[in-house]
């Protein structure tokens, strides 16, 4: 990428990476062509409301995210990329347009995952997944109080919306195939937490099964479902919070192997398989594989609001410098909302082989704990305790710098 301006910046994916990166390409003196292509009819918006408050309706319908005056932008909303020629520099629209440019983001995000059961039900008969606002609004439809809701997988996106359910006054069954909640994300001891909070809350969890078939009644509407243990559980509506998958399925073809997001080097520039960089495109985001520092420079995929926006700005910089941009260094951080507590994290907690829990106070539900790989600190968390990130960053923060 070389480090002269490009002058036909084109982003695919006008969302949060997406906004971020052509805000900064203005903040920072881009004044060529700037085009913001979304697959979604809807100008940028904001998804962590969307399981959360938006749901138990005290957010507005709309969680738009604030485009800055003077970004002029030539906006492609309602437009699918489905095609990227990387040797040519020409991206195709689904609806044959073809956008020439010398600099190209991916920031695509992600997609849910959809479950393993055959014959699963859709929205129409009442099973849902959540990803974006016309999930969203179709799930808050469907839950109205004395509903019996179920949520399949009790990770993050499982428990807000959990969480939201039991707000709303329906009956809620979580069900997670691990022993407690988000337990290959946190460990044991935040999971088991976490669960008591569900509890608690009045939810049904049943740990260490899944969902094994789902029943329907005649008019093709789910009445609920039987486990693997062999239980049956009744359900009007049923939620999959069973995870994300890259949105690159329409990089199949260009030369870059996407499956599992687009690889990029520290400067967010995409590479094709070889390791050589794709000339002219970087990527950021949900869709981005970037390597972390505090993972030693492997990529997990992470799939969290302030990496889509410092990988979005970061993005923008290599775009406008190439070599001389910085490389990305930020320490990842997360949060959470259910039954009233906020769980912050910072760091890599997955990566960690001990977990050291320094406050665990259930009735006050505070709860801190840090951790470590091979005596290394590597990422930590909070819930109701968010004041005492800002140490642990620094930390991590001297590692990744
Ligand atoms: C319900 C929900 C709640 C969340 N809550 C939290 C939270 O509490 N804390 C937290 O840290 N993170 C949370 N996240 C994660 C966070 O929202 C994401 O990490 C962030 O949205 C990623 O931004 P992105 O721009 O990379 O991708 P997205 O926000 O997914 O945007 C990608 C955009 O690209 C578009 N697109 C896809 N394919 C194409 C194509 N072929 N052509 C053109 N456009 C395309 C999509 O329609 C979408 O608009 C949540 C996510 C969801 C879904």
């Amino acid at each position: 990428m070389s480090a002269g301006h490009p002058r036909d910046v084109v982003i695919v994916g006008a969302s949060l990476a997406g906004l971020r990166a052509a805000t900064t390409l203005r903040a920072e003196g881009f004044t060529g062509n700037l085009t913001l292509v979304g697959a979604e009819q809807y100008a940028p918006y904001d998804r962590p409301p969307l399981s959360k408050r938006f749901l138990t309706g005290q957010a507005p319908a709309d969680t738009a995210l604030p485009v800055p005056d003077g970004l002029r932008a030539c906006w492609r909303l309602g437009r699918a990329a489905v095609r990227l020629d990387p040797y040519n520099r020409i991206l195709t629209l689904a609806d044959g347009t073809g956008l020439p440019y010398d600099g190209l983001l991916i920031a695509t995000g992600a997609a849910a995952r959809s479950g393993a059961v055959p014959g699963e039900p859709g929205p129409e008969q009442g099973v849902f997944t959540l990803r974006g606002r016309d999930d969203a609004t179709a799930l808050r439809a469907a839950l109205t109080p004395g509903r019996k809701l179920l949520v399949v997988g009790a990770g993050f996106l499982g428990g807000e919306v959990a969480a939201a359910g039991r707000a709303l006054g329906l009956d809620v069954t979580l069900v997670e195939a691990g022993a407690v909640p988000l337990e290959r994300a946190v460990g044991t001891e935040v999971g088991a937490f976490v669960g008591t909070l569900h509890r608690e809350a009045g939810i049904d969890l049943r740990t260490g099964t899944t969902v094994a078939a789902y029943r329907t009644g005649p008019d093709g509407r789910l009445t609920g479902v039987r486990l693997a243990d062999g239980r049956p559980i009744a359900a009007d509506v049923a939620v999959l919070a069973l995870g994300a998958v890259p949105a690159t399925g329409w990089l199949a073809g260009s030369g870059i192997d996407a499956a599992g997001g687009v690889p990029t080097d520290s400067r967010m520039r995409a590479l094709f398989p070889d390791g050589s960089a794709v000339p002219g495109v970087v990527a950021a985001g949900d869709a981005a594989r970037v390597p972390q520092p505090l993972a030693d420079g492997a990529a997990p995929a992470l799939g969290h609001w302030s990496g889509a926006v410092e990988q979005g700005a970061a993005a923008a910089r290599t775009l406008l410098r190439g070599e001389a941009a910085p490389v990305f260094a930020e320490v990842p951080s997360f949060w959470s909302d259910f039954h009233g507590v906020r769980l912050r994290s910072v760091g890599l907690p997955g990566l960690a082989d001990t977990a050291k829990v320094h406050e665990c106070d259930r009735g006050a539900r505070r709860l801190e704990v840090s951790y470590h790989l091979d005596g290394r600190l590597v990422g930590a968390l909070t819930i109701g305790r968010t004041s005492r990130l800002a140490a642990y960053r620094e930390m991590l923060a001297e590692h990744t710098s």
